[in-house]
C-alpha cells in the first residue's frame, strides 16, 4: 500500500497547467484487487492558480463483476470523468464567508499545502460498480432447482409453472 503517492504537494505543481498519465493499482486506491482488472488509468490535468487546484481528467478501468442472477464472473469497462476543485482550508476561521461561484464542482479542502487524489479516485471506482450487476441485460439466471446455467442449456426439470390451484384438475385430466 502506498497511499502516500496520490498525496502532492501542491509546490510541486507549476502554476497553469500540469498533465499526468498514472496507472495505478487498485490496493493504491484502497480498492479490493478482486475487483479491479489490472490497472486503472488516469489521465489528469491539474490546473493551479496560486493555492487553488481545479482537477480535470479521466479515469478508465475494467471491474470484474459477479452476475446477480448467474453468479458468472465478467468484465465491465468504466469510464469516469472528473472535476474537482482543490481549496486551502482556512487555519483560523475568522467567520468570512468565501465567494466561491463553483458550487456545482465537487471542493476538497486541503491542508499543510498537500492535496490528496485518492479519496476522489477511489470514489469515482467505487460509484460506478453497479448494485445489481447483470452478465448481460438478458441474463436467464439459474435453475432454481437444478443450478443449471440456463444461458447455456436448457434444464430438464420439470418445473412447476402451474398455480397449485390447478392441480386438482390437471389430475383429472391425466385420468382421461
Ligand atoms: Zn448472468
Ligand atoms: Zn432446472
Amino acid at each position: 500500500m502506498k497511499q502516500n503517492s496520490l498525496k502532492w504537494n501542491i509546490h510541486s505543481l507549476k502554476e497553469g497547467e500540469n498533465e499526468f498519465h498514472l496507472f495505478l493499482k487498485p490496493e493504491e486506491l484502497g480498492i479490493a484487487a478482486h475487483t479491479v482488472d489490472k490497472t486503472i488509468e488516469c489521465a489528469l490535468t491539474l490546473k493551479r492558480n496560486g493555492t487553488k487546484v481545479f482537477l480535470q481528467g479521466q479515469i478508465s478501468f475494467l471491474l470484474v463483476l459477479e452476475c446477480a442472477r448467474c453468479f458468472g464472473r465478467f468484465i465491465l469497462a468504466g469510464k469516469v470523468n472528473l472535476a474537482a476543485y482543490f481549496i486551502p482550508k482556512k487555519t483560523s476561521d475568522n467567520g468570512e464567508k468565501e465567494n466561491l461561484s463553483i458550487t456545482e464542482v465537487l471542493t476538497e479542502y486541503y491542508k499543510n499545502d498537500i492535496i490528496n487524489l485518492a479519496p476522489i479516485l477511489y470514489d469515482s471506482v467505487n460509484l460506478s460498480i453497479p448494485i445489481k450487476p447483470l452478465c448481460r441485460d438478458d441474463c436467464k439466471g439459474l435453475c432454481p432447482i437444478y443450478g443449471t446455467n440456463l444461458n447455456v442449456k436448457k434444464c430438464n426439470c420439470k418445473r412447476e409453472k402451474i398455480d397449485p390451484r390447478w392441480k386438482p384438475l390437471e389430475k383429472l385430466l391425466e385420468k382421461k
